[in-house]
């Protein structure tokens, strides 16, 4: 039985962004579904927009893990426009920049650029956890992250107490009142269903997890 590996190269980590691109898209609909019940019900479609721009760009000029974040936050950046295009181009281009120029990705870089991603989110859109956004996914993910890598648990095991971390916080915003963005309009009325932006998010993470963990093989 091989063990599994603790860190994957920087040059085979495009199918990363790819399955990224393809969740968005294979639950488009359902993430607009979500975002018509308090907001205006174009999340998925947004998204969906931005991510199929990427897989384009991406078949032209293929390039590693690093590479293929940072031409995801481009997109999102420039092309897309609403809450999402700067808070989440924000985020990949955050990412990006945390793997700039590394061979290998291990769970130490991976947790530096989730962090510097999701202080990047704050610092731009505000939110705190409780607002009922994309941050309800982030900060308890990003903690949970941490809290493994520290007590030292290997890269996968890390991946996954992200993801469940994130499905968790997504789950959180359905009791919320939505203090930020469009929803926020409802107040109280903004209870009682998930937040778009938190679901994506949690998606984006459980994607982002499986198939990092696909990528470093061996058995569990
Ligand atoms: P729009 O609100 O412009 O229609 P989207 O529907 O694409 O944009 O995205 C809505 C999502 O944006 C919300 O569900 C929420 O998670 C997120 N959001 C809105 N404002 C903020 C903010 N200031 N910080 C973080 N996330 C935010
Ligand atoms: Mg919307």
């Amino acid at each position: 039985m091989s063990p599994r590996a603790e860190s994957f190269a920087d040059a085979e980590g495009q199918g990363v962004v790819l399955r990224l691109v393809s969740a968005i898209q294979d639950n488009a609909k359902s993430l607009s579904e979500i975002d018509g019940a308090i907001g205006d019900g174009d999340h998925g479609i947004n998204m969906s927009k931005g991510f199929s721009l990427c897989r384009d760009r991406l078949e032209k000029s293929p390039g590693g893990f690093a590479a293929g974040l940072g031409t995801l936050g481009d997109v999102l950046l420039s092309e897309i426009g609403g809450a999402m295009g700067p808070l989440y181009g924000t985020f990949f281009t955050e990412m990006a920049r945390g793997a700039h120029g590394e061979a290998r990705i291990d769970s130490a870089l991976f947790l530096g650029m989730l962090e510097g991603a999701t202080a990047a989110v704050k610092d731009l859109g505000g939110a705190k956890v409780g607002d009922k956004t994309m941050v309800d996914v982030l900060d308890p993910a990003l903690e949970e992250l941490r809290r493994a890598a520290r007590s030292g648990s290997g890269f996968s095991a890390c991946l996954a107490a992200m993801a469940d971390a994130a499905n968790r916080g997504k789950e959180s915003t359905r009791d919320m009142v939505a203090r930020l963005g469009r929803s926020s309009r409802l107040g109280e009325r903004s209870r009682g269903t998930l937040d778009a932006g938190a679901a994506s998010c949690a998606l984006l993470l459980e994607t982002m997890a499986k198939s990092i963990i696909d990528l470093l093989g061996g058995r569990p």
